[in-house]
């Protein structure tokens, strides 16, 4: 017999989220995350749900592992399976748990029973089990009240199961449960943190990159399609579409004040990711931008850069310090990617004192020569979508 995942499902309190389709689609998700590992079943009861593998060939310790990345679980832990025979549970629970009886001071033993034909009550199981483990180990007491290591049994339809305490979920809600975004991806290690951030509160991505080639290299954007892959282990599936800047970057190099370029360039990536946003039915933008961490993330400069859109620019980074944003990235695992040495298409025609404190009117002054929509139709018309 196969060992068998058990998952705690996290917060459910948004009013009008219901319980139901929180359930349904963690399900979906599940489902399309373990699909590398084999055939599993799913299914929810009592608050706890069950990940268990349909056949020998799954892979539970992958399995396992991927659903510590999926959102809307805060609690992971696997099931060693046996006959329900008290001999057998507690067998089975000396040897899956051995290290940790070992290891622990304080224990209890803690039974759910399911099959109400088990012959012996929840509370005569956990004492027979919990009894004969204090005989075997004599490095731990019973502690009912604040022990170091709880044992589970379950006594199942089919099986009996035992497991110990869970460890940590990715948290948040279930991918999807809160709509659709488009995240502004760089290279950079801002943005797949503010991605992995949105994702974690139940909302589905499409990235977006802004690619000028031949000033940045092919390098740079493989760089950011392996960042985007580093985050479908969380996000799901996601579409990085690639938008090809170089043609209005040179344009406002040459009919732009220079200390008003960023800010301007800035406006045109929050038009196009717009545009990408109407196209996938997405309902925000989200960047990486942290307040005062350069010239183009003043409120000034964000006050620009958002007059330019209808829907809701999220920056979940903008009140974090550089330091936390790297942990998260560490955490996550894109840290060692953005830091590689490519060049981003904001580090392009940087002007050598940008302005701090744009104001709109002088903003807008500046774009008054271009066919600002003739420049954005022919940057999503070239643009390449890349599926992962
Ligand atoms: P990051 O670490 O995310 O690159 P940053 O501190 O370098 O952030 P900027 O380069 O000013 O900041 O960019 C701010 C935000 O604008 C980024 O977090 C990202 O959301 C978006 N952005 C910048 N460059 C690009 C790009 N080439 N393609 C898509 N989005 C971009
Ligand atoms: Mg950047």
């Amino acid at each position: 017999m196969n060992e068998m995942i058990l998952l705690k499902l996290g917060e459910m309190v948004l009013k009008g989220l219901n319980r139901r389709s929180f359930e349904d689609k963690l399900q979906a998700n599940l489902h399309r995350r373990l699909h590398p590992f084999g055939q599993f079943r799913v299914y929810t009861r009592q608050s706890t749900t069950y990940v268990e593998p349909m056949n020998e060939e799954c892979d539970v310790e992958g399995a396992f592992e991927a659903i510590k990345k999926v959102f809307g679980i805060v609690g992971v832990s696997l099931a060693r399976p046996c006959e329900k025979d008290k001999d057998a549970i507690l067998t089975t629970a000396k040897e899956f748990l051995d290290e940790r009886l070992r290891a622990a001071r304080t224990f209890k033993v803690e039974t759910k029973r399911a099959d109400k034909t088990f012959p012996m009550t929840s509370i005569q199981l956990s004492q027979y089990v919990g009894g004969e483990l204090h005989e075997a180990y004599d490095n731990l007491e019973v502690d009912v009240h604040h022990p170091e290591l709880t044992v589970h049994v379950e006594v199942r339809d089919y099986a009996a199961y035992v497991h110990a305490d869970a460890e940590p979920g990715a948290g948040g809600l279930p991918v999807g449960i809160n709509g659709r975004a488009v995240s502004l991806l760089s290279g950079g290690i801002d943005s797949p943190v503010s991605s992995y951030m949105i994702a974690k509160r139940g909302v589905a991505l499409e990235m977006v990159h802004f690619f000028s080639y031949p000033y940045t290299s092919p390098e740079a954007k493989e760089k950011v399609i392996e960042l985007a892959r580093l985050l479908t282990p969380y996000c799901g599936h996601l579409t990085v579409h690639v938008v090809p800047f170089t043609a209005i970057q040179e344009q406002l190099r040459r009919s732009c004040p220079e200390e008003l370029f960023t800010v301007v360039m800035r406006r045109f990536m929050m038009r196009i990711a717009q545009a990408v946003a109407r196209r996938c039915g997405a309902k925000a933008l989200v960047t990486g931008e942290c307040l005062g961490q350069v010239a183009s993330q003043t409120m000034e400069a964000m006050m620009c850069t958002g007059a330019v859109v209808q829907l809701p620019v999220l920056r979940p980074c903008i009140g974090m310090d550089k330091e936390e944003i790297v942990q998260i990235a560490r955490k996550i695992g894109t840290y060692e990617t953005s830091i590689l040495p490519y060049e981003d298409c904001c580090t392009v025609f940087t002007p050598r004192h940008p302005r701090l404190r744009p104001t709109l009117s002088e903003v807008e002054y500046a774009e008054q020569e271009l066919d600002i929509d003739k420049l954005v139709d022919e940057a999503v018309a070239g643009i390449e979508r890349i599926q992962l």
